[in-house]
C-alpha cells in the first residue's frame, strides 16, 4: 500500500507529496494514514488511506479528516502548497480506483512490478 501510494504521490526527483500541506519530502518522513479516521468507522481499504508528512499526521489523528486537517493547515500557516496537496489527493484517489478496479489483474502486478506469484502480497494491501 505504501509502495503504491508513493508512487501515485511521488514527485520526478523521487520525493512524496504530503496531501495536507504539499510539502514534498522523502518517503521515511512520511506516514500512512486513514482519510476517515478508523474511529468514524474509516477502512483500511487503499480508498481511505493516503500518505501525510509526520506533523500533518500527528496533527489529524483520530480527530480530523483529511479537508479538516486542511482547514486547519490553512489556519494555522502550515499548508505549504495547498495546490499540490489537492494534486497528491487526486493523484492517489486515481491509483486507488485504478486497484480497485484492476486488483489481481496481470496490469497490477506489472505496477507492483512483481510476479503474481508472490506469496502474501494480497494481504499486505488492504
Ligand atoms: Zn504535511
Amino acid at each position: 500500500m505504501v509502495a503504491l501510494l508513493s508512487h501515485a504521490q511521488g514527485t520526478e526527483a523521487g520525493l512524496v507529496i504530503c496531501a495536507g500541506c504539499g510539502r514534498e519530502l522523502e518517503l521515511p518522513f512520511m506516514e500512512l494514514d486513514h482519510i476517515t479516521p478508523k474511529s468514524d468507522r474509516g477502512e483500511n481499504h487503499i480508498l481511505n488511506r493516503i500518505l501525510l508528512c509526520r506533523p500533518c499526521n500527528g496533527h489529524k489523528r483520530d480527530n480530523l479528516t483529511l479537508q479538516g486537517l486542511m482547514r486547519q493547515n490553512r489556519k494555522n500557516d502550515w499548508m505549504r502548497n495547498k495546490e499540490l496537496a489537492q494534486q497528491a489527493r487526486d493523484w492517489a484517489q486515481e491509483r486507488a480506483e485504478w486497484v480497485r478496479d484492476h486488483y489481481g489483474t496481470t496490469d497490477y502486478w506489472e505496477l507492483l512490478d512483481l510476479p503474481s506469484s508472490s506469496p502474501g502480497y494480497p494481504g499486505r494491501l488492504f
